[in-house]
C-alpha cells in the first residue's frame, strides 16, 4: 500500500526508481554497476574474500586451541564459531548473489545492501541475544569487506550505467539516515537518481551538494530510512519535499507525467544558455557558477556562467582520512578549475572546514559533543589554527593565479585580527613563492561576509578587501541562531527575516558608495524566489549552482530593477517581509 513521508524540498525534479537503502557507516564502499560478463568474476571475488577470512578465523581458533584448557577463552572461541556460521549464512550469501546477478552490483555493494536487509531483520527480533547477533553481523562483513580491499573489482574506475546492460535498466535513487558532504560527493559520480536522508536542513552542505548534482533530493525526512525497504519502488518529489513509498499506478503515471513536465521546462531553459543577463531596463548581472571540483567548471560553462564565484576548495580536503592535500596537489587542482574556465575568473575560497562539513565522517572528537562545531573552530579560524597548513594553501592558489584570472575569498573573518594575519599570511606566502623563484599570478582578494560581526562593519572589510562575497548560508544562520543543518529548526531559517535584509541591503549599498564589487554566493543567490529581491536591494552579482543559472536568468529577463527598488525598500521596512514577497 502506498504511503508518503514529507521532509524538506532541497533539488528539484522528480525521480522514480528502487530503494537503495545505505547505512552511514557503510557508504565509503564503491557503488557502480557490473557487466554481464563481469558477473561471475565478482561473484568470485567475494567467494575468495569469504575464504580468506574463514581461514583467519580458523587459525586463531587453532592459535586458542594450542593455549591449551588453561588459557582457553570459551567466549571468544563461541564468538568465532558464530562468525563462522555467519560467513556460511545461507541469507548472506545467497542475498549478496541475488543483488549481483539480477542487478549487477559490484560485490562490496551487494554485500552492504544484504547487510542493511538482514540488519533490519535483527532490530525487528524480540530476543534481546538474538538482536545483538547484529554486531557480529556487522563485524563479519567488515572483515569481508577487508579481505576484498586487497582485490579490487577491475571495473572499480568505470560507472557503467544499467543503461549499457539490457539485464538491469532500473533507476536507483539513495536513502540513507544521514550522508556527509563528502559522501555526497563521492556519489556525485554514482549511479542514482535521486537521495532521501532523515536528516539535514535546506542550506546544509549534503543539501548544496545535491543541488550541485541536480538530482532531485528530499532531506529532513525524519525516519524515511527505517520506513523505506530495500528495493522498495520510492518517488522524490524534490519540489514538494515529499517522499511516496510504493506508489500506485495511478501515483506513478501522475509523477511520470510531472517528471516529463520537468524535462520540457529544462529543455526550454536551455535555450537561455547564450542569451546575456540584462534586465528589461538594461541592467547588466552577473550570473557565477558555485563548484566544488575543478572538474564542476565544464557544467558550469556549459550553462553560461561567466565565471566561478564561489569554489568551495574544502572538498579537496574532505573524506582523506586526515591526510591533507599538499601545495601540488591543492596547485595542481586550482589550475585545472582554472584552465576549465578557459579565461573566465575563478573565486577560490580557502579552506571551510567544521560545523556541518568535518574532514571526516565522524563530526566531533570524543568527548566534544557538548560543544558546537558551528561557533568553533570553523573556516579562517581553523585556516590561521595552522599557518602552515594555510600557507600551503596559499601559495598553491597564487600558484593557479599564473594560468588565468583569480580570486582569492576568504571565508568566515569576524575581527581585525583575523583581517591582519590573513594578510600577513597572504604576504608571506607570495614572498616564499617569490624567493623559490616559482611563478605566481595577482589575485583579488575577497572577504566572505556571513556572520553579523562582519555585515555590521563593513568598512573596516572595505579597507583591506578588493571585493565582498556574501554568505547568505551562515549569515542566517548565526544573525537568527539556527542551525542550519538541524531540521527540527528549519522552520524558523528565514532569509527574508528583516534583520537579515537589514544586513544584507547594508552590505550591498556600502560596497556600492566604495565602487567595490560585491555578490551573494549563498542559495539564495539561486532560488528564484529571491532574485526580485536582491534586484531591488541592489545586487548586480549572484553566484549560484550551475544547475540553477537559467532559472534565474529568466527571472533577471522579466524584472525592472528601477520598480524593483521601490518594492525592495517596502519589504525592507515591513514588519512580515515575507507577506510582501509575492507583491
Ligand atoms: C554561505 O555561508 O552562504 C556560503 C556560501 O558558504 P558555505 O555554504 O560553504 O558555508
Ligand atoms: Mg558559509
Amino acid at each position: 500500500m502506498s504511503f508518503s513521508v514529507h521532509g524538506l524540498a532541497v533539488s528539484r525534479g522528480i525521480a522514480i526508481g528502487r530503494a537503495v537503502i545505505v547505512a552511514s557507516s557503510r557508504i565509503d564502499v564503491a557503488h557502480y554497476f557490473v557487466q554481464t560478463e563481469q558477473v561471475e568474476g565478482e561473484i568470485e571475488r567475494l567467494r575468495h574474500a569469504r575464504n580468506e577470512v574463514a581461514a583467519e578465523i580458523l587459525k586463531v581458533q587453532q592459535s586458542l586451541h594450542d593455549l591449551g584448557p588453561s588459557d582457553a577463552h570459551p567466549e571468544l572461541t563461541a564468538l568465532l564459531d558464530v562468525h563462522l556460521m555467519l560467513l556460511q549464512d545461507e541469507q548472506l550469501t545467497g542475498g549478496v548473489k541475488h543483488w549481483i546477478v539480477e542487478r549487477h552490483y559490484n560485490a562490496e555493494w551487494a554485500l552492504t545492501t544484504q547487510l542493511e536487509v538482514i540488519a533490519r531483520q535483527f532490530d525487528e527480533m524480540e530476543d534481546p541475544y538474538l538482536r545483538e547477533r547484529k554486531a557480529d553481523l556487522e563485524q563479519v562483513v567488515e572483515r569481508i569487506l577487508r579481505a576484498m580491499r586487497g582485490v579490487s573489482s577491475p571495473v572499480v574506475s568505470g560507472h557503467p550505467h544499467p543503461g549499457q546492460d539490457n539485464a538491469v535498466d532500473v533507476p536507483l535513487v539513495l536513502i540513507a539516515h544521514d550522508l556527509s558532504p563528502a559522501d555526497m560527493l563521492q556519489f556525485k559520480q554514482s549511479v542514482f537518481a535521486g537521495f532521501v536522508t532523515d536528516v539535514g536542513g535546506k542550506t546544509s552542505h549534503t543539501a548544496i551538494v545535491a543541488r550541485s548534482m541536480d538530482i532531485p533530493a528530499v532531506v529532513g525526512a525524519r525516519s524515511a530510512s527505517q520506513l523505506i525497504e530495500q528495493d522498495d519502488w520510492v518517488i522524490i518529489d524534490g519540489d514538494a519535499g515529499v517522499v511516496v513509498i510504493d506508489p500506485s499506478p495511478i501515483l506513478l503515471a501522475e509523477y511520470g507525467f510531472k517528471q516529463r513536465q520537468g524535462e520540457v521546462e529544462r529543455e526550454r531553459l536551455s535555450r537561455l544558455k547564450n542569451t546575456p543577463a540584462v534586465t528589461l531596463d538594461g541592467q547588466k548581472i552577473e550570473l557565477l557558477a558555485n563548484i566544488e571540483q575543478p572538474e564542476d567548471a565544464v557544467g558550469a560553462l556549459k550553462t553560461g556562467a561567466v565565471g566561478v564565484g564561489l569554489f568551495r576548495s574544502e572538498f579537496l580536503f574532505m573524506g582523506r582520512n586526515g591526510k591533507l592535500p599538499d601545495e601540488e596537489e591543492q596547485y595542481q587542482a586550482y589550475k585545472r578549475a582554472v584552465e576549465g574556465m578557459q579565461g573566465l575568473p575563478v573565486t577560490i575560497r580557502t579552506v571551510d572546514v567544521g560545523a556541518d562539513k568535518p574532514l571526516d565522517r565522524v563530526a566531533q572528537r570524543a568527548g566534544e559533543d557538548h560543544l558546537n562545531p558551528a561557533l568553533g573552530l570553523r573556516a579562517i579560524r581553523w585556516s590561521l589554527a595552522d599557518p602552515a597548513m594555510f600557507l600551503a594553501q596559499l601559495r598553491a592558489i597564487l600558484r593557479s593565479a599564473a594560468h588565468g584570472p583569480v580570486n582569492l575569498l576568504v571565508p568566515m573573518l569576524a575581527h581585525a585580527s583575523e583581517i591582519r594575519q590573513t594578510l600577513a599570511l597572504i604576504n608571506r606566502a607570495r614572498e616564499q613563492l617569490e624567493a623559490a623563484g616559482v611563478r605566481q599570478g595577482a589575485v583579488k582578494l575577497g572577504a566572505m561576509i556571513e556572520v553579523p560581526a562582519a555585515a555590521l562593519t563593513i568598512p573596516l572589510f572595505l579597507k583591506h578587501f578588493d571585493f565582498l562575497s556574501i554568505g547568505t548560508n551562515d549569515l542566517i544562520q548565526y544573525t537568527l541562531a539556527i542551525d542550519r543543518a538541524d531540521e527540527a529548526v528549519s522552520h524558523l531559517y528565514d532569509p527574508v527575516h528583516p534583520a537579515v535584509l537589514h544586513l544584507l541591503a547594508n552590505t550591498i549599498t556600502q560596497c556600492h558608495a566604495q565602487g567595490k564589487g560585491v555578490s551573494v554566493c549563498g542559495e539564495m543567490a539561486g532560488d528564484v524566489a529571491m532574485t526580485r529581491l536582491l534586484l531591488g536591494l541592489g545586487l548586480r552579482s549572484f553566484s549560484m549552482h550551475p544547475s540553477q543559472i537559467l532559472a534565474v536568468k529568466q527571472q533577471i529577463l522579466r524584472c525592472d530593477t528601477t520598480r524593483l527598488q521601490t518594492w525592495a525598500q517596502t519589504v525592507l521596512a515591513a514588519e512580515d517581509p515575507a507577506a510582501l514577497m509575492t507583491d
